[in-house]
């Protein structure tokens, strides 16, 4: 039987998820994982993107594979000992012209010569190192350092990362390493390349020709992770297959206080351009160690939920964290307990849609209906997954299963809340008749519908799916069978079953 939980996870692969069996527990829990470019070496990718293409598909579970980018994080050089202690009311300078291996207590070398001209000329200007934990104030400014002072003090390590408060940072989003990565990452057989640190929807398109060159069914998330990109959201989501609510970095360049209305106001906004979003960071964070989360680490998944979100990440909790299949358990759990609330099982939404596709109005009326009528599922069948991507806008409580014979369009749909892509192949079927009888065999065997039940049904006009949606049906389970089934249904049926299964 299907796991019907609505909300997807995200999990990040790392040391942690590595021994195969713990890997094939993890994977019958999440839908997509994260190769993250910050860390470990390209051989260490290229054998996790193997192991779970081989786990997956002995589990026949689809699952979306992508290679997140480590992008222009600027960062500090190393210490002479490793590390330093800086005390509040210090003098602390970020020198260009200290040795890169060479930091002391009074000086550190760091990697971006652009940040003197980016910042120049700001009055009140901060320094946060080391994901905030160490603040500094800029006093003044030369040719080639900073002179600062330490407002909250604290250890601080080699190649720890500089945030400024404010953004404002102008280094082109791919560096050299980002370009070789990304052609790495395609060659893996990727499903998606995530981008850290966009600025607006040129960043994306320039990213767009890159990945084109290589293949263009793989998708591009965009994590929203500065100032300039919040300025372009509608820009950025308009050139992006997903979005992620980046909190990490965000917290650092707008202020912490400003991210839980951010996340509000990103995951409406992505639900209007018919983007699926993702909420990432520190959300099961004391998992990384404790085998229990906090009371508000679990409202925070919660209330991703509650706000819309399609996935929600873990980061180091299964990457490194000592339970990486415990917290997924514990993730899984909260999200399906939220989802039995009505607030994320009806809308209005669709009321207020004005859909200028075909394709769309389709989808909103399946979904105007699926609120509406008594019906157990919606099934549509298509070949890249956008009418499932904008029927999943909209909160039903009713799945969506999306069956669609290309596994890149399956490995897409797996960030869709509500949405379960299904492989179907439906090059031998003649008739929409065919069609129907295939579906009613196969959804009736797996006991997912019964003989009473109602199911709407959206396809193209060509039935391969290659053609955008143009139908919506209403069908009755037991009315299907009743008219007869197709002379050679079974046939179908049988390879339909040696071939599908479903989560
Ligand atoms: P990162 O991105 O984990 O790659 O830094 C996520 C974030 O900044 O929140
Ligand atoms: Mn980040």
């Amino acid at each position: 039987m299907m796991d019907l939980r609505r909300t997807k996870i995200v999990a990040t692969l790392g040391p942690a998820t590595d021994d195969e069996s713990v890997l094939a527990e993890l994977l019958s829990h999440v839908n997509c994982v994260r190769l993250n470019f910050s860390h470990g070496h390209l051989d260490d990718h290229a054998q996790r993107v193997r192991t779970v293409r081989k786990v997956s598909a002995e589990m026949s579970r689809d699952i979306a594979i992508f290679a997140d980018l480590q992008g222009p994080k600027i960062r500090i050089g190393h210490f002479i000992d490793g590390s330093v202690i800086l005390n509040p009311g210090a003098e602390f300078i970020l020198d260009l012209g200290c040795d890169p291996h060479g930091g002391t207590e009074g000086r550190v070398w760091f990697d971006y010569s652009g940040l003197l001209s980016d910042v120049a000329g700001r009055e009140s200007l901060f320094f946060l190192l080391d994901d905030g934990r160490i603040k500094l104030r800029v006093q003044s400014q030369s040719k080639s350092a900073f002179v600062c002072e330490v407002i909250v003090g604290g250890v601080l390590s080699n190649r720890k990362g500089i945030s400024v408060l404010g953004g404002g940072i102008c280094a082109p989003m791919l560096t050299d390493k980002d370009l070789t990565d990304l052609d790495y990452a395609c060659s893996l057989g990727v499903d998606m390349i995530a981008l850290s640190f966009p600025a607006c929807g040129d960043d994306i398109l320039r990213a767009r020709e890159l990945i084109d060159a290589h293949d263009p069914s793989i998708g591009i998330i965009s994590k929203i992770e500065r100032r300039e990109a919040v300025d372009h959201l509608e820009d950025i989501v308009m050139h992006s297959d997903v979005i992620m609510v980046a909190r990490g970095d965000l917290a650092l360049e707008v202020g912490e206080e400003e991210v839980p209305v951010l996340q509000k106001h990103m995951i409406k906004l992505c639900r209007v351009q018919e983007t699926p979003v993702i909420v990432a960071t520190q959300m099961m964070e004391s998992m990384v160690t404790a085998a229990t989360p906090t009371r508000a680490e679990v409202s925070d998944v919660a209330n991703a939920v509650l706000d819309g979100a399609d996935c929600v990440m873990l980061s180091a909790e299964t990457a490194t964290g000592n339970h990486p299949v415990g917290v997924v358990e514990k993730v899984a759990m909260i999200c399906r307990r939220i989802e039995a609330h009505s607030l994320t099982r009806k809308s209005d939404y669709q009321d207020k849609m004005v859909a200028n596709h075909t394709q769309g109005s389709i989808a909103y009326a399946a979904m105007y209906l699926a609120n509406r009528m008594p019906v157990k599922a919606v099934v549509a069948v298509t070949e890249q997954g956008q009418t499932p991507r904008i029927m999943s806008r909209v909160r039903s409580g009713i799945p969506i299963y999306a069956l669609s014979r290309l596994p890149r369009s399956r490995a897409k749909m797996t960030f869709l809340r509500d949405v379960y892509p299904l492989p179907f192949d439906m090059s031998e079927i003649g008739s929409s008749r065919q069609l129907v009888t295939r579906i009613v065999m196969f959804f009736r065997e797996q006991g997912i519908l019964n003989d009473e039940d109602c199911f709407l049904l959206t396809h193209g006009d060509d039935l391969s799916g290659s053609r955008a949606t143009s139908t919506l049906k209403v069908c009755r389970v037991a009315d299907v069978l009743s008219y007869g089934c197709d002379h050679d249904a079974s046939v179908y049926y049988d390879e339909l079953t040696a071939g599908n299964r479903v989560e």
